[in-house]
């Protein structure tokens, strides 16, 4: 059964997926080469506690997810588990947050790049992002699930060749994390549930540099790439609208701001040590 939200319950929405989205901006701002992704979910989870939230995934299914975010590195899919290794220059990091709020769930997701990263993966993640754009563009009123996942399994598997991943889709998500309908990132147009007005739905391209064929970590929970190349995640909570496209609860601004202002700081350390070198 499809959950539909009032205007004022999307609004509730908004603060949980804002709180998500500013909790990744945090990640952006500190993530380089050196730290490892347990520390990252250590401060996501401080950021959110400190913010009267509770992280949606620390305890969700069985076996429980143990941590507050899922940190899936190079391979890793999703539902990675954070580790003590430390993060190495040319790493990419797959970060999903969820924040539960005022009965209400956000849920977002956004790959970094550590350091400098190879062009065919800088690729990916480009390509990836514009994919999750190119399926929203499809989620409005009138529409059906499968407009999204065909915006986006054409552009990404088509026009680029990359693999999409079949085992795991994108849902409805409100008082619960996971919610009908399911939003798959492959599919025929004009199939699957009708969009309407107060639908709440998370977007989540799952898009792999090679084979879309993934495997199961012996963690049960980490889903990895069967070639061992990379792969990439985005996701946005987005509530659909009547004759206006959808409404993106969740925002990708201040991330990719922290996101570039940490570039330049390491380049400008780069810089110094260079400095340091000819001196
Ligand atoms: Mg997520
Ligand atoms: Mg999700």
């Amino acid at each position: 059964m499809i959950h539909y939200k009032t205007k004022a319950e999307i609004e509730l929405m908004r603060i949980s997926n804002l709180l998500v989205s500013k909790t990744l901006a945090t990640i952006a701002a500190i993530i380089r080469p050196g730290i490892s992704t347990w520390e990252l979910d250590q401060v996501a989870e401080q950021f959110i506690r400190d913010n009267g939230a509770t992280p949606s995934f620390k305890g969700y299914g069985n076996p429980a997810f143990p941590f507050a975010c899922c940190i899936s590195v190079n391979d890793a899919v999703v539902h990675g588990f954070p580790t003590k290794a430390e993060l190495k220059d040319g790493d990419i990091v797959s970060v999903d947050v969820g924040a539960f709020i005022n009965g209400f769930h956000g849920d977002s997701a956004y790959t970094f790049a550590v350091g400098e990263i190879a062009p065919e993966v800088k690729q990916l993640l480009r390509v990836t992002k514009e994919s999750l754009y190119k399926g929203i563009e499809k989620a409005t009123q009138g529409n059906r699930v499968g407009d999204i996942a065909f915006a986006v399994q054409h552009y990404t598997e088509r026009e680029h060749g990359y693999g999409v991943v079949r085992e795991l889709v994108g849902h409805g998500v409100g008082r619960h994390l996971h919610e009908e309908p399911q939003v798959p990132n492959y599919g025929k147009r004009g199939t699957g549930a009708k969009l309407k007005e107060g639908m709440v739905i998370a977007i989540e391209p799952m898009i792999n540099l090679g084979t879309k064929n993934v495997y199961h970590d012996k963690d049960g929970w980490t889903i990895r790439t069967e070639d061992g190349k990379a792969a990439a995640h985005y996701e946005h909570s987005v509530a659909v609208q009547k004759g206006a496209k959808a409404d993106i609860l969740s925002s990708f601004t201040k991330i990719e701001a922290a996101e570039k202002a940490n570039a330049n700081l390491c380049s400008d350390y780069s810089n110094e040590s260079i400095q340091a070198i000819a001196v």
